[in-house]
């Protein structure tokens, strides 16, 4: 019952260039419901390359990207984007938050965007704004919160339309090393609260340690 299913995923760049990099080998992985895996891999090994196939932004040479148990692989970008509005959730390392909007604004805006009403859309705001132990921060601006309230609120707008499956990218990178775990223990807590899956890529081990398992990805797939 696996959320996410890479079926032999392969990827090069450059197919039919004089240098073509070969980036990702038949790679296999499941993500399962509510299962938290980690994704570590060393820089230039295909973290980003892996992410961007599976937040259905690139396509692979060959393989399959299952979501929920339907094959994305040959859909058009119309139902691609649809299905990563209503069923994925995307954090980086930067926020990424829209300045000129509050937190809260920064949360409702994608759920009026996928046509929740105002009302319904304001009181997930302020739901998620207080599971991050931001409620007293909802009429603030980007730039008027700190580095880890930045990155909080930007876990609360990739879980603000309630995706299956939530694909991060060292979530936690920018932070401080201590801000950086306060943070991290909050996506954990927020994840496990919401019964949500996740793929985290991390090069951190101490953090890859609490997720429940542990993808390696070597220097070429
Ligand atoms: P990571 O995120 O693990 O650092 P990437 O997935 O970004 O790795 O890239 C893997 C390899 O593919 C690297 O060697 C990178 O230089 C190469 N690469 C990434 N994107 C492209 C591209 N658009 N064209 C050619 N090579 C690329
Ligand atoms: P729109 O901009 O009309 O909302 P998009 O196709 O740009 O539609 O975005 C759909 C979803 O995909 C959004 O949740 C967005 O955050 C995500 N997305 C779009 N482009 C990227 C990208 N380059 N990297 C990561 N996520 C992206």
């Amino acid at each position: 019952n696996e959320v996410l299913h890479l079926d032999a995923i392969s990827k090069t760049y450059g197919k039919d260039s004089a240098a073509p990099v070969p980036v990702l080998k038949g790679l296999s992985l499941g993500v399962g419901k509510a299962e938290v895996v980690a994704l570590v891999a060393p820089s230039g090994a295909g973290k980003s390359t892996l992410l961007h196939i599976a937040g259905l932004l690139d396509t692979p040479d060959e393989g399959r990207v299952i979501l929920n148990g339907r094959d994305m692989t040959g859909l058009g970008d119309g139902p691609r984007t649809e299905a990563r509005r209503q069923e994925l959730g995307f954090v980086y390392q930067f926020h990424h938050l829209l300045p000129e909007f509050t937190a809260a604004e920064n949360i409702i805006l994608p759920q009026l965007a996928n046509g929740v009403s105002q009302s319904a859309a304001q009181a997930r705001a302020q739901d998620l704004l207080g599971r991050v132990g931001l409620s007293h921060r909802d009429s603030h601006r980007p730039a008027e919160l700190s580095g880890g309230e930045q990155q909080r609120v930007a876990f609360c707008r990739a879980l603000a339309n309630q995706p299956a499956l939530l694909l991060a990218d060292e979530p936690t990178g920018n932070l401080d090393p201590e801000t950086s775990d306060k943070v991290f223990d909050v996506l954990m807590t927020l994840v496990r609260e919401t019964g949500l899956s996740a793929l985290i890529a991390t090069h951190n081990l101490d953090l890859a340690s609490r997720m429940d398992r542990v993808i390696r990805l070597g220097e070429h797939g």
